[in-house]
């Protein structure tokens, strides 16, 4: 009987994913099930997939494997097609499902915090995996500009093609060695979605034009470990509304619950485990 439940990445040492997910499963009485790290470098990845389909229930993917796990998966959700990126997967008899839960949870992180989406112009910094879930759920919200700023140009340019393709926001690349010089002025809502500022080594700092920032602009950063980052902190420092990564955290991971096990997960329960593991940090 499949009895795992677990999180697929490389590095793992900074996720939460295990606690939230246990506190939930044992809130539900599920106890026959255990969420546990797949720490896998590339060259396991095949060895792990294999594990996962004979163990698993399912697994989320998480960085770097969010678009690299596409060719393995044999059925996609429409959220993981149009992303072209998947963090979460079901395995049925010898399937696997791929979803992507990553922008309704970064969604509802917004609503919960009062940031407004519709008719706003958004920049990205990254273009990786959990950008690409996150640029298509803005722009099914109502955002009228997504400009994505990455090192890789064709990383970006790759995303900036799948905004053009689903929707009619207007979309531009911002080289990542320019960011400094760049006008930020038009922007609603900046979102940092490199792992840049995560544990450990969360003391580096995003380079960003922090200098320009304005009261009015939103900062929101994917990386819930530290909760305030370097990037974050600049923000709350000139008095902007900013919004870490834990909400979202809380928010795709009941999506993906839901979607392995068909109910409505404990939200509450969910939360209170997350605040109890960063208390102190
Ligand atoms: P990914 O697919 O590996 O993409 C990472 C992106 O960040 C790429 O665009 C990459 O740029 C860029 N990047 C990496 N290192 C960088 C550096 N040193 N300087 C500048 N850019 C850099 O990873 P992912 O799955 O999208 O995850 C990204 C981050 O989001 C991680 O910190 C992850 O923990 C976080 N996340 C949080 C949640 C949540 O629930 N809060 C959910 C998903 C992800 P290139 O394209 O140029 O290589």
């Amino acid at each position: 009987m499949r009895t795992k439940l677990g999180v697929l990445g490389y590095p793992l040492g900074h996720s939460l994913s295990p606690v939230m997910h246990n506190a939930a499963l044992r809130a539900m009485g599920r106890d026959e099930i255990e969420y546990i790290k797949v720490e896998r470098d590339y060259h396991e990845l095949q060895a792990a997939i294999e594990e996962i389909k004979r163990d698993f229930l399912g697994i989320n993917v998480t960085i770097p494997y969010k678009e690299k796990i596409m060719p393995w998966v044999q059925e996609v959700t429409y959220e993981a097609r149009i992303a072209g990126a998947i963090n979460t997967i079901m395995i049925k008899d010898d399937r696997m499902i791929g979803t992507n839960t990553d922008g309704l949870g970064f969604l509802r992180s917004l609503s919960e915090n009062g940031v407004q989406v519709d008719g706003q112009e958004i920049l990205i910094i990254g273009a990786g995996g959990a950008a690409r879930g996150v640029a298509t759920a803005l722009l099914g919200a109502g955002a009228i500009r997504i400009d994505i700023c990455n090192r890789k140009k064709n990383r970006g340019n790759s995303l900036m093609d799948i905004l053009l393709t689903i929707g009619k926001a207007k979309t531009s690349w911002i080289d990542y060695k320019a960011l400094m010089r760049a006008d930020i002025s038009r922007y609603h809502l900046i979102i940092n979605t490199t792992p840049v500022g995560m544990h450990p080594g969360g003391a580096e700092k995003l380079p960003f034009p922090y200098e320009k920032l304005e009261k009015h602009q939103v900062l929101t950063d994917l990386i819930y470990r530290p909760r305030l980052t370097g990037f974050l902190q600049e923000g709350k420092d000139r008095g902007l509304k900013v919004v870490d990564g834990l909400d979202m955290l809380l928010y795709q991971g009941a999506g993906s619950l839901a979607f392995w096990l068909g109910c409505e997960p404990p939200i509450d329960v969910m939360r209170e485990s997350l605040l109890e593991a960063l208390r102190g940090e």
